[in-house]
């Protein structure tokens, strides 16, 4: 069997201007999320898809290049193809999440190439399952988005933003009471230096989180460790890393405690499965990220989270835009707060092309209004959280919904 082509499908998810995508609309700035999908075809008929997050509308020119060193290839050597790929990057300077996400859509489709001919779900190719079920989590800015969500059966909700985390995370504690686990992220901003993060994780630690995530720029390695050491919540980082290299420090030096790959653009099913072996001789576990995600790399996570051991959750936006199940041939069964292991041959999804095509790339950059305005109180980056110290530091009520 060979490789014949690669075939590429960029679309809008969620109009830009209608916020339609998240759960908690008020704190979403604009929906500029692209999803980009890919299909390997073969000269025996079958294909495989595949799903790449890391920066869809310039990723599928990474793609369409990484097809010319694949077709004649034969799809069953994944390891090989995979490192061909990283080869075919070296002279653009290795991978990022743009080069690591197109990889990753490519390897996943082999995956699936490889499950279709041998009549194996993914997950079986990877050693079998130890779970049938995948936990999730949710996002929910308010107590009441988190009760609704507690009420549907997900006792896992994740909070924060860049105002008032501690505010929330004590309004949604008392309102879902202590059967639900609850999360906090702070999105690595380079605003909140490690002593405050340390600060602000002390005053975080009687609500008994599950993790804290990104408390400081995760550029910042030696920051994140001075953090993870001074405050009694399990850290978790990763969701803007690639390849097992991108984690190495991080694990071998067992700053987190909770690794947060990005299943469309952390390399694909081949290195997360690596990561996950790395993850788990530090007891390190792992709760993939999503937000930006698509339907077909969830059923990706769903396999891998399957076969390993080290699995704590899959994050998960509750309820997405309409369209994410309108463009995949069925969407995964939830249940009781679990997604239900997929088990028909290769990753058990397709695309539904004419469905893609509805809709159009239009915008694939974002920044929140008001979100870059130097000069003003309102400068991102550096500058705004170091202003009214106390106010973030205070369990006050808060002032409003945020971007998660
Ligand atoms: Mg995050």
């Amino acid at each position: 069997m060979r490789i014949t082509c690669v075939e590429t499908f960029l679309m809008q998810a969620g109009a830009p201007e209608d916020r339609a995508w998240a759960s908690d609309k008020a704190g979403v700035q604009n929906s500029s999320r692209n999803w980009l999908f890919v299909k390997v075809h073969t000269d025996d008929g079958f294909y495989g898809v595949g799903e790449c997050s890391g920066w869809p509308r310039v990723i599928e020119a990474a793609v369409r290049d990484l097809a010319e060193v694949l077709v004649g290839e034969d799809p069953a050597h994944i390891e090989k193809l995979w490192q061909k790929m990283m080869v075919a990057q070296m002279a653009h300077g290795m991978t990022g999440v743009v080069g690591a996400g197109a990889m990753t859509g490519i390897d996943m489709a082999l995956w699936d190439i490889k499950g279709k001919v041998l009549g194996a779900p993914v997950w079986s190719l990877l050693g079998g399952q130890v779970r049938d079920r995948i936990r999730i989590y949710s996002h929910a800015s308010t107590p009441e988005v988190a009760v609704e969500l507690k009420a549907r059966g997900i006792m896992a909700v994740k909070t924060g933003g860049v105002r008032d985390p501690l505010a929330k995370v004590a309004a949604i504690r008392e309102a879902i009471g202590n059967d639900v686990d609850l999360m906090v992220d702070l999105h690595g901003p380079p605003w909140l230096p490690p002593k405050d993060a340390i600060a602000l994780g002390r005053a975080l630690e009687p609500y008994h989180l599950l993790f804290m995530e990104d408390p400081i720029a995760p550029e910042n390695i030696d920051g994140l460790a001075r953090v993870a050491d001074s405050v009694a919540i399990p850290i978790a980082a990763g969701e803007r890393l690639a390849t097992i290299w991108g984690w190495r420090s991080l694990i071998e030096r067992e700053i987190v405690d909770v690794i947060q790959p990005d299943t469309g653009r952390a390399g694909g099913i081949s290195q997360m499965k690596k990561l996950a072996g790395m993850a788990e001789a530090h007891h390190i576990m792992l709760a993939p990220h999503s937000g930006s995600l698509g339907p077909v790399a969830e059923f990706a996570a769903l396999h891998l989270l399957a076969a390993i051991p080290n699995t704590l959750m899959l994050e998960r936006i509750e309820s997405d835009w309409v369209g994410r199940n309108e463009v995949i041939s069925a969407p995964p069964v939830l249940e009781n707060g679990h997604l239900i292991v997929p088990t028909a041959p290769g990753l058990g999804v397709d695309i539904v092309e004419e469905a893609v095509a509805r809709y159009p790339s239009r915008r694939n950059v974002s920044i929140a209004a008001g979100g870059y305005e130097p000069g003003t109180e309102a400068e991102h980056v550096y500058v705004q959280m170091r202003l009214h110290r106390a106010a973030y530091l205070s369990t006050a009520k808060p002032s409003g919904a945020e971007t998660l």
